[in-house]
């Protein structure tokens, strides 16, 4: 039985002491053992948010990370940086970071590795564009944003990455996917996980959806077969996230 996992994606929003305060509205409400609950917050509010959250279940995911271990490369944050604070769980390749800052499917593979190796558990986000929706590409895409994501990774820690299935068309939209639409892509990606591996790792691998997922749609969305959470944006700032916890 897989454990349901829902991560509140902050995006750019927040200061330090808004993150605070943001964690203080939700902390009782989200402490919960039922199901992971992981707060992502922007790099500069990572140790407000540590030490918020201290005592609770909640654990705290960053947004991106580099795939390389220091050095010359200005702006960007290391693994260990992360590990060293306490963060457990780091998003990678989400739409937005691929859209705006260039990432690819092969760079997303470096940041997955080498998240594996610092024991960083990857939230990798895959996910079509509504064009693609509309050419009818939208499976074979995933299924390769998910292969390239999970080339070289072992089984037993392919077994441990969180994969994120989010139609760039649903993310801050309000237009959800239908749950079978949801449904069928996550299912397809669990597909891929047992191809590659086993039924065994394919089992094990969680998958969220992610777009628009909201108080209202988190039930159905989250008790479809192959949907384990969600990767929650815009209601991740607001109260509202207590309900999609608590689905
Ligand atoms: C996201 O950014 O990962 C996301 C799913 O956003 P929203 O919930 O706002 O659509």
């Amino acid at each position: 039985m897989r454990k349901k996992i829902v991560a509140g994606n902050w995006k750019m929003n927040m200061t330090p002491a808004k993150a605070v305060e943001l964690v203080n509205t939700l902390k009782d409400q989200v402490n919960t053992e039922a199901v992971d609950v992981v707060f992502c917050p922007p790099f500069v509010c990572l140790p407000a948010v540590l030490e918020a959250t201290k005592g609770t279940n909640i654990a705290v995911g960053a947004q991106n990370m580099y795939f390389e271990e220091s050095g010359a490369y200005t702006g960007e944050i290391a693994p260990s940086m992360l590990v060293e604070l306490g963060v457990k769980y780091v998003i990678l390749g989400h739409s937005e970071r691929r859209q705006y800052f260039a990432e690819t499917n092969e760079t997303v593979n470096k940041k997955v590795l080498k998240a594996i190796e610092h024991n960083l558990v990857p939230i990798i986000c895959v996910g079509e564009s509504l064009e693609e929706r509309e050419q009818g590409i939208t499976i074979d895409l995933v299924r390769l944003q998910t292969k390239i994501a999970l080339k070289d990774v072992k089984a037993e820690d392919a077994k441990k990455v969180v994969i994120a299935y989010e139609p760039i068309w649903a993310i801050g939209t309000g237009k959800t996917a239908t749950s079978m639409q949801a449904e069928e892509v996550c299912a397809a990606i669990r597909t891929v996980v047992a191809e590659i591996y086993s039924k065994e790792v394919a089992d094990e691998v969680r998958v969220q959806y992610g777009g628009s997922v909201n108080g209202g749609n988190a039930n159905e969305l989250f008790n479809m077969g192959n949907i384990d959470g969600g990767l929650v944006g815009g209601a991740s700032l607001k109260p509202e996230f207590a309900s999609i916890v608590n689905y």
